[in-house]
Parts: C-alpha cells; structure tokens; sequence
C-alpha cells in the first residue's frame, strides 16, 4: 500500500479508476533490490560438502573409505526449492540405505 500510494485507511469502494490501474502496474512490476541474506539460521538448503566425484552414485559409498556411505545435505548437491532436495535426501538415503 505504501508502494502504491493508496490511502490505506481508503474504503475499497472509494478507490479510483486510476489508482485500481496504478495497483495493478505495481503487482504486475514490482521492482526491488536484495540487500542481503538472512544468515546461517534462516538457511533452506546448504551449498558445499562430499564431492560427488568422490562417491559412486549407485550405491552412495565412497570411493575413498571403505563402508562409508553419503547421503543428503552432507553430499555437495544443492537445488532450488521446491522439493528437489528433499527429494535428493530421500533418493541417497534409500540407496545408502539399501547398500548398507
Ligand atoms: C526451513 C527449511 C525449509 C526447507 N524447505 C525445503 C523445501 O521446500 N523443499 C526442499 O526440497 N527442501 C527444503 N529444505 C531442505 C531439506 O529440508 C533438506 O535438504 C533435507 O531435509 C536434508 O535431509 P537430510 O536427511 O540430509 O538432513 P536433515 O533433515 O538435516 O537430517 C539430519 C538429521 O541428523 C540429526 N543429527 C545431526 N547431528 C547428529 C548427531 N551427531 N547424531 C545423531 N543425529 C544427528 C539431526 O537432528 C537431523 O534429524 C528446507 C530446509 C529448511 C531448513
């Protein structure tokens, strides 16, 4: 509201032509700039850990020490959110698992 420079105390029925049209420009194009992160305790997913090249993606065990086995956020796999990690955690913890 602040953005759109609408009385926010205006009744609905109140609002202009022109400042309905204004609203919709602003949600359709809204612009800001990221300033920051929110740190380590807001994090959603981790970057960095157990180099991939370093374990056999068909059983999860490391190439490098024997009856070590990886799975989720400790391998170095990350994804957008939307379930693709979690589904990385599921997958690697099954095989892990199974390998085991
Ligand atoms: C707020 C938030 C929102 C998220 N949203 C999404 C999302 O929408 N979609 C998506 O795909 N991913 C999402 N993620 C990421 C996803 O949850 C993780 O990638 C996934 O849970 C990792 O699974 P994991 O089993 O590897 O690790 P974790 O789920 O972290 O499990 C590790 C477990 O080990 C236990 N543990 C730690 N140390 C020890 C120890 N010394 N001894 C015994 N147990 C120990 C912990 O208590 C924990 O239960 C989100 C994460 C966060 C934090």
């Amino acid at each position: 509201m602040a953005l759109s420079g609408i009385d926010p105390d205006k009744p609905i029925n109140a609002i202009s032509k022109a400042e309905r049209k204004g609203l919709l420009g602003l949600l359709k194009n809204l612009r800001f700039s990221i300033e920051g992160l929110e740190g380590f305790d807001q994090a959603i997913v981790t970057a960095g850990g157990v180099s991939v090249k370093e374990v056999n993606p068909s059983t999860m065990a490391s190439k490098l020490v024997k009856n070590l086995y990886f799975a989720g956020e400790i391998l170095d796999v990350d994804a957008l959110t939307g379930g693709y990690n979690i589904q990385i955690a599921l997958s690697t913890g099954y095989l892990a698992g199974k390998n085991i």
